[in-house]
């Protein structure tokens, strides 16, 4: 199965990607965490994106696109994937679908984790106490959660219409969203593309 999570900043979404790659047997990629590892790393790659990750801004889709091209194509040679943060705009979706297409690398199914924005922001400002990440200060995270809105909500709708969509409430206990999760990806894994 390749998936695709689709959730706010503070939604779960590296938790439930975990969760879910270990259930079904597959790999977890987060765009994200290869991201952040390139500026630990100090990598010219890691330097160049830095200060976007910091102000809570997308870096460029051509780094993206290039740090997941070979991670995306080997899992979807061996059994699937639970991509989580990658694509994050319509125009990162069409660009991946275009390089994936060809290889049966393409998402197949996309899950959103539907949390209210007021347990969004709580949730993420009791993390930044514990994570240390430089973009869990309150401005930042309130402006992670716009940019959501603005360029990654759209994308549900190009799931919904192009392949198939699923929605979770992801306000519970862990547990509890990772099985509704599972349940609903039981339910249309038979007829996925
Ligand atoms: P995440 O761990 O998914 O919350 O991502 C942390 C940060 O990495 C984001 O706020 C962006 O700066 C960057 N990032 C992760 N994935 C992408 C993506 N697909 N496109 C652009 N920027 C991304």
């Amino acid at each position: 199965m390749r998936l695709l999570l689709i959730g706010p900043p503070g939604s779960g979404k590296g938790t439930q990607a975990v969760a879910l790659a270990d259930h079904f047997g597959i790999a977890h990629i987060s765009s994200g965490e290869l991201l952040r590892r390139h500026v630990a790393e100090g990598t010219a790659l890691g330097r160049s994106v830095a200060d976007a990750i910091s102000r809570g801004d997308l870096v460029p889709d051509a780094v993206v696109m290039d740090i997941l091209r070979k991670p995306v194509e080997a899992a979807s040679r061996n059994g699937g994937y639970v991509l989580d943060g990658f694509p994050r705009t319509v125009a990162q979706a069409e660009s991946a679908y275009l390089v994936a297409k060809d290889i049966d690398a393409w998402v197949q199914v996309a899950l959103y984790l539907d949390v209210p924005r007021d347990e969004l922001i709580a949730r993420m400002l009791n993390r930044a106490h514990s994570d240390g990440r430089s973009d869990d200060r309150e401005d930042v995270i309130l402006h992670r959660q716009d940019v959501f809105e603005q360029l990654t909500r759209p994308m549900l709708d190009y799931y919904a219409r192009r392949e198939t969509l699923v929605s979770v409430d992801g306000s519970g206990p862990i547990a509890e969203v990772t099985a509704a999760a599972i349940a609903a990806l039981e339910q249309v894994r038979p007829h996925l593309s």
